[in-house]
């Protein structure tokens, strides 16, 4: 695939990308000030830390949580609607939700309600609940997809929609994006090497096999690079967000992803739509949003309102499939399914979230609350000429820091600022505002309010002053 890696390189050149945009001397001051300042608002947090670290591998309960600005991260006391307020007592307005898992808002109202009477009914006895039905019809009404399965997590989801499609069309290879994350699923950490080899991605830990076994890797954005990957009838499943989210949002370019549908059906490679943070874009997500027709559909995160469950679709010529494959006898031990996957309480929760907290009402609200935060953050960039831009994909949205929308992962990688992105979040968190750790995305939930989205600005524009003087 050196063809499209020579248009990179020149779209690169064009674009700036590997350019630092702010000077190093006064980004390394103001970051060491902001790091001080966030020790001394948090005691309380700092001690807490260092007892963690006795018994908490690198001091927290899942390693990610190390990614926070902080020489710490702030311990929670409380969290309501888009808030929430650590022990030291400091609130914060928070655009992260749980990177997507708190999309919902913090503990809504209808969905804490179902919850808890269910936890008083069974939480999970792997037996159907009515609510699993209900749970199921509303995703088939959102995404066009008629039959459904529940898991604990996104991450599952796709590690059975990837069995089931090599499964049905008995091919043995997976193709995804470059600079996807769709969780870890083993076959996903793959990337593209500068002469066009499918590699490792940059921090897989333990990589069971050479990645270039089991995937193929795409630019987003290259209908040539895909078809050339598909061609060979070796792939049994493309599994794509349809909009980049994870390397920052890219968005597809027009026509790329009819040419994604065209490809794939061509040559009999199963669609697999991941929509687990794409469902920013509308009630539907991308999916339901841009009229898109995938085989398979995976979700996860926020369906539940915080409650772990994950979901994938399919059509009804897949299911046939599905079933043709799947014996009931061995239903149980053939690699798919788990044991509290469907568990009564997530189905009760799924229900309630979909069918009354993230309704198509909500996003009417949502959206435009998004476009507002795009916009403060536009004319701060405008305001002090930074080379910078905004992207934003429903209530989604994103600052990047490159002059204009880059066309692929490789690309939106290529500018990454760590440091700059360290100093910026700091700044934000010692004013109040948590912004997600591996980016600069914002996303707006039912309970986040105009108030929130200026503040945001408000701080934002502070720092962007701090920077450029
Ligand atoms: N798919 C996508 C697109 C994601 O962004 C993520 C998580 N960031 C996942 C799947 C996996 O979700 P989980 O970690 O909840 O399994």
């Amino acid at each position: 695939m050196p063809a499209h890696s020579c248009r990179a390189a020149a779209d690169d050149v064009a674009m700036g990308i590997g350019t630092p945009t702010v000077d190093r001397a006064r980004l390394a001051s103001l970051t060491a000030e902001e790091e001080r300042r966030f020790i001394d608002r948090h005691p309380r947090s700092a001690a807490e830390f260092d007892r963690a670290k006795r018994t908490l591998l690198a001091g927290v309960p899942m390693n990610w949580m190390v990614r926070w600005a902080g020489a710490f991260p702030p311990f929670v006391e409380e969290a309501a609607g888009a808030h929430f307020r650590c022990i030291d007592g400091h609130d914060y307005v928070d655009f992260c939700l749980g990177d997507t898992g708190a999309m919902a808002g913090h503990g809504a109202p209808a969905t804490v309600r179902a919850v808890e009477a269910q936890l008083r009914r069974g939480i999970t006895h792997m037996l159907p609940t009515e609510d699993a039905i209900a749970a199921s019809a509303e995703l088939a009404r959102r995404f066009g997809l008629p039959l459904w399965q529940f898991t604990l997590s996104a991450t599952d989801a796709n590690r059975f929609a990837i069995r089931l499609a090599r499964e049905i069309t008995g091919r043995a290879f997976i193709a995804v994006h470059d600079h996807c994350y769709h969780g870890s699923v083993d076959e996903t950490f793959a990337t593209l090497d500068d002469n066009g080899r499918v590699v490792a991605s940059e921090g897989s830990v333990g990589p069971p096999v050479d990645p270039a076994l089991t995937t193929r890797v795409v630019e987003f954005n290259d209908v040539a690079g895909l078809e050339a990957a598909l061609l060979d009838g070796q792939v049994a499943a493309l599994l794509i967000e349809p909009a980049l989210t994870n390397v920052g949002i890219v968005l597809p370019e027009p026509g790329y992803l009819d040419a994604v549908r065209e490809i794939t059906r061509r040559t009999g490679t199963l669609l697999i739509n991941d929509e687990t943070h794409t469902i920013c874009a509308g009630p539907g997500g991308a999916t339901g949003a841009w009229r898109l027709e995938p085989d398979l559909l995976v979700i996860g995160k926020t369906i539940g309102g915080g409650i772990p469950v994950g979901a994938y679709g399919m059509t009804a010529q897949v299911a046939a499939q599905v079933d043709a494959a799947m014996p009931i006898e061995q239903a149980d031990v053939g690699g798919i399914g788990g044991t509290l996957a469907g568990y009564a309480l997530s189905m009760a929760a799924v229900r309630v979230t979909l069918g009354e907290v993230l309704t198509d009402a909500a996003f009417e609200q949502m959206i435009p609350l998004a476009e507002r935060w795009e916009a403060g953050v536009a004319s701060v960039i405008r305001t002090h000429a930074a080379p910078w831009h905004v992207t934003r994909l429903g209530c989604r949205a994103e600052y990047h820091f490159l002059p204009a929308p880059p066309r692929t992962g490789a690309q939106q990688a290529a500018h990454a600022d760590p440091h700059l992105d360290r100093f910026l979040h700091l700044w934000a968190m010692n004013r109040g505002v948590l912004m997600t750790p591996f980016h600069n995305m914002a996303l707006m939930s039912p309970a986040t309010t105009v108030a929130d989205v200026d503040r945001h600005t408000e701080v934002f524009g502070e720092a962007v002053g701090a920077l450029f003087g």
